[in-house]
């Protein structure tokens, strides 16, 4: 018994690969390759429309990936689109920003309770790196702390392979773990006077391991040691800021951090992020030199606004969790009925999901191929993100799937380990 369905097909995706390659490095770069993902996995897209994405052969999936987060609301959504649109007619990049920038920061200020302040950018990056150089610039100290594993983003300080990074682009940082008050309170002290900021992902999301729920108690910690120095809390909420709360992600566990970071589905998909701050940091951020030739664009922006009315106005927070949930438990329960058992970890509605018993990741590359072939875009070691567009009967057909696929596996026995992630350890090693 082989993968391929019936219909299935990607002869058009394989054609653009071939002719991509000749003109993008390796055909494809950064997380948007599908160079680590299972064979066959398709690189190009066509078209995406709710919680649905059709590649270039015409093959229809139900996207748990949503663009690696932006797809809070669905592909298209007809509101925010038009809001984009209209703003997009009367002015995007200008020489300067329009009325809907100071609209967006009052309405996020509001939102977000920590926060006194915003300043908008493009990428992630753009405002995790803002948060170091605020935090810098506000302490005159520059170490930082980061938890070994998290991922801030794809520039010099912070970028996960080593290829092209400078020691010096990488001075100045100390390592703890994740949930571990020791780790931190150690770090804290190798730091000595110099600490200028703690860095924490709202929840431990690295890739290819479990993902941890924050424990209130390193929250707190990391929270007082930074008051006792004078150093600053930087809370990166890229990947799951609005995804756990109507506000920053640890306010949760009762935490304010000073500076926070924002990206993803701020604008459910319309390019645009921001960092967000106290009070206390606001000095530092109006003397730190930060900007970009298209960080002013109003069009995005005002899809932002449109998006902050529907976080702040409908159930889609309660509706995505109980989506992930009716997908973990029915996941789990076919798992069971094949005799297999999956780790699902993290918040329902940012599930992670591997198959147990899996170090080469075999299982795991297979079981998302089977379901990819199947019209269900899964990845086998990325946290994914449940979709406001999804309904009841999509996530019935995602765990219809994954039966189907549960026992194709069981058929095909022992497998071999995956070629793709010798070429991630042979590029990590570097
Ligand atoms: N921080 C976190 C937690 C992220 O998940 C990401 C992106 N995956 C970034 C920062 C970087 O964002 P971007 O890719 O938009 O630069």
């Amino acid at each position: 018994m082989g993968l391929q369905t019936m219909s299935w097909t990607n002869s058009k995706n394989k054609a653009l690969v071939e002719r991509a390659q000749a003109v993008i490095p390796r055909g494809m770069y950064g997380h948007q390759s599908v160079a680590l993902l299972p064979d066959d996995y398709p690189q190009f897209f066509a078209r995406a429309e709710g919680a649905h994405l059709w590649d270039v052969d015409g093959n229809r999936y139900l996207d748990f990936l949503g663009g690696y987060g932006p797809n809070l609301f669905g592909y298209g959504d007809r509101e925010i689109d038009d809001a984009y649109v209209a703003q997009m007619r009367q002015g995007d990049t200008m020489t300067g920003p329009a009325e809907v920038m100071v609209e967006l920061a009052e309405t996020m200020v509001g939102m977000v309770s920590h926060a006194d302040w915003a300043m908008f950018c493009k990428n992630g990056t753009d405002a995790t790196t803002m948060a170091l150089m605020i935090a810098r610039n506000h302490t005159r100290k520059n170490t930082v702390l980061l938890a070994r594993g998290a991922y801030h983003g794809a520039a010099p300080w912070c970028t996960p392979l080593k290829r092209g990074v400078s020691p010096g682009d990488r001075a100045h940082q100390v390592f703890y773990d994740y949930n571990d008050v020791e780790s931190l309170e150690a770090a804290v002290r190798e730091a000595g006077d110099d600490l200028a900021a703690i860095f924490a992902a709202p929840i431990k999301h690295d890739t290819f391991i479990d993902q941890e729920l924050p424990d209130p108690a390193y929250a707190r910690r990391a929270r007082e040691l930074c008051d006792a120095h004078g150093a600053l809390l930087i809370v990166d909420d890229v990947r799951a800021g609005f995804r756990l709360a109507r506000d920053s992600s640890w306010s949760l566990v009762g935490v304010k951090p000073d500076l926070s970071s924002w990206g993803k589905a701020i604008a459910n998909g319309h390019p645009i992020s921001a960092l967000m701050g106290a009070e206390v940091a606001r000095e530092a951020a109006m003397t730190i030199y930060a900007t970009g030739s298209f960080w002013f664009s109003a069009a995005p922006m005002a899809a932002g606004l449109k998006t902050m009315a529907r976080i702040r106005d409908t159930d889609y927070l309660e509706r995505t969790e109980a989506l992930g949930q009716r997908l973990r438990d029915g996941l789990d329960e076919s798992a069971h009925r094949h005799d297999f058992a999956l780790r699902q970890t993290g918040p329902a509605q940012m599930p992670l999901i591997r198959v147990e018993d899996d170090p080469t990741l075999a299982k795991g590359y297979f079981w998302a191929q089977a379901l990819m072939k199947r019209g269900v875009y899964v990845h086998p070691w990325h946290n994914m993100f449940i979709c406001a567009a999804m309904t009841d009967g999509d996530i019935d057909f995602a765990v219809q799937a994954a039966d189907d696929a549960f026992k194709l596996m069981k058929a095909a026995g022992p497998l071999e380990a995956p070629a793709q992630l010798a070429f991630m350890t042979q590029i990590l090693d570097h």
